[in-house]
């Protein structure tokens, strides 16, 4: 089954169920001071979770871009590395706003994986919330008898409160969940050691699929948990991991939704996936990155040097160094694979396709940019590393990673990451030290100038950096009727 073809049945199987689908929010949030970005399918209806809202509809279903590098959730560093955590990826999910509950939720999840889309029975688990004496907690025994009519008490696990008790603050909504995991070993690796005993332990190979979160109490300011008088259901599946489960694949990078974008990388830098792990690792950055950076900026979010900004222009930098350094692309390369994701993204979500062109370009000039002081930033990191070598050190300087940055326009986490390849580490805190001086610098600067006439001269033959567009909305919108 394609991917396309896994994604609208998704849909059909939870409109069948009486669920109205609701498209999915943008991946930048805007009017949330305590998220950045989308990071789960139920950010949108947090407000009808909280109670301030009434759900036009009281099930819903829809496929949600997320993004999950910063805040509570930042996968960043596991991405490419691993094959199933993502920076951007779709999050399918169904909800009840106080509608159906625990019995639904588990029989229709069962449903849809093992006789929709056939996965077999003796490669899942799932997990149930064993409960907290600490806080009173008993055990999810609800939603174990629900799983014990469909499945075998052998795949049932039990969950602590760290993986399988949801919250969706200090306060709130928050309550038990059960996870559904697959094993996808070949066979005589199954036979050595049982599935069960690799559930929780980020076996590569054996993976969380699907979180079926069950909202039953209110936890209130004081600490305290009250039952909540609606129950509400908040599902999240990883979309990704569902073809790759769906298609037999050892990877999610193997799938449909990303060998297009690989097969073009390997056409373009000559070089072949899957023969060197590095390389590979590089592969997978990249294609995972221009999908993130893309979706950002079609939803209205350009590479700044602040904030959210900051956060896409660091993937981005990150996605043109592996490019530069592993797949040999020393001119812009990123904002070509544009088109492809326009033609493979664009029937769900038309903003890729809608501005395509405005994407491309944010991107090319981007790379253009950062590609004009990387090689000298790499060059200066390298003498660095052989000095320090020699002198037996090994932890890369405050001031050097600063220099970096500034000069170089090298994030921090990017230096880090390099150093790391090379067994070395970073003062990240000498790092921030230096950061203060400067904006100590800069506002001591700015404080003898007050009340002063300042003549602005244009800055001739300085570096440029940190490229800065106007993030305002008009620009944005002046720009795309261009
Ligand atoms: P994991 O333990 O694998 O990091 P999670 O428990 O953090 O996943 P949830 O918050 O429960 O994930 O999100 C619901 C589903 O979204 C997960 O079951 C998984 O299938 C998917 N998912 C979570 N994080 C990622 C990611 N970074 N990339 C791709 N899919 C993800
Ligand atoms: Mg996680
Ligand atoms: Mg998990
Ligand atoms: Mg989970």
């Amino acid at each position: 089954m394609e991917a396309k073809k896994i994604r609208s049945t998704f849909i059909e199987f939870f409109q069948s169920k009486g669920h109205h689908f609701v498209p999915s929010a943008p991946i930048v949030v805007k009017n949330d001071p305590t998220l950045m970005f989308t990071n789960a399918g139920m950010n949108q209806f947090k407000d009808a979770f909280l109670g301030n809202e009434i759900p036009k509809y009281p099930r819903v279903a829809n496929s949600q871009k997320c993004l999950r590098v910063s805040g509570k959730h930042n996968d960043l560093e596991e991405v490419g590395v691993d094959t199933y955590h993502h920076t951007m990826f779709e999050m399918l999910g169904n909800w009840s706003f106080g509608n159906y509950f625990k019995k639904e939720a588990i029989e229709w999840a069962w449903e849809l994986l093992t006789e929709v889309y056939q996965l077999s029975k003796d490669r899942l688990y799932v997990s149930v919330f064993e409960g907290d004496p600490s806080e009173n907690l008993e055990m999810d025994q609800e939603a174990y008898d629900f799983w014990k009519e469909i499945v075998a008490e052998d795949r049932i696990i039990m969950g602590s409160k760290k993986d399988n008790f949801w919250e969706m603050g200090d306060t709130g909504p928050c309550g038990p969940c059960s996870e559904i995991h697959i094993d996808l070993r070949p066979e005589n690796e199954i036979a050595e050691i049982p599935g069960r005993d690799l559930v929780n332990q980020d076996h590569p190979q054996v993976i969380e699929i699907w979180n079926l979160v069950f909202m039953q109490f209110n936890r209130l300011a004081d600490g305290s948990l009250k039952e909540l008088p609606a129950k509400h259901v908040d599902t999240g599946m990883g979309f990704e991991r569902l073809v790759r489960a769906i298609q037999r694949k050892s990877s999610n990078y193997d799938t449909d939704i990303f060998t297009p974008f690989i097969s073009f990388l390997e056409k373009k830098s000559g070089k072949k996936y899957g023969q060197d792990e590095q390389t590979d690792i590089a592969f997978r950055v990249v294609v995972d990155h221009i999908r993130a950076i893309s979706f950002t900026i079609a939803d209205g979010q350009l590479p700044s040097n602040n904030k959210a900004g900051y956060v896409i222009r660091r993937i981005l930098r990150r996605a043109v160094r592996y490019g530069y350094t592993f797949l040999g692309f020393q001119s812009p390369f990123l904002y070509e694979l544009c088109s492809l994701m326009a033609e493979h993204f664009g029937d769900i979500f038309p903003e890729v396709r809608q501005q395509q062109d405005f994407i491309a370009k944010v991107i090319q000039e981007e790379e253009s940019s950062f590609l004009r002081t990387l090689d000298h930033g790499l060059k200066m990191l390298a003498g660095i590393k052989t000095e320090l070598s020699e002198k037996g050190e090994k932890v890369i300087s405050g001031k050097t990673a600063f220099e970096l940055y500034d000069t170089y326009g090298f994030p921090l986490d990017l230096t880090s990451l390099i150093a790391r390849e090379s067994g070395f580490s970073l003062d990240e805190k000498g790092f921030e030290i230096e950061m203060e001086k400067q904006k100590n610098r800069s506002r001591a600067a700015s404080e003898s100038e007050t009340g002063d006439w300042v003549h602005v001269e244009e800055e001739v033959g300085v570096d440029f950096v940190g490229y800065d567009y106007l993030e305002t909305q008009s620009h944005i919108v002046k720009y795309r009727t261009v």
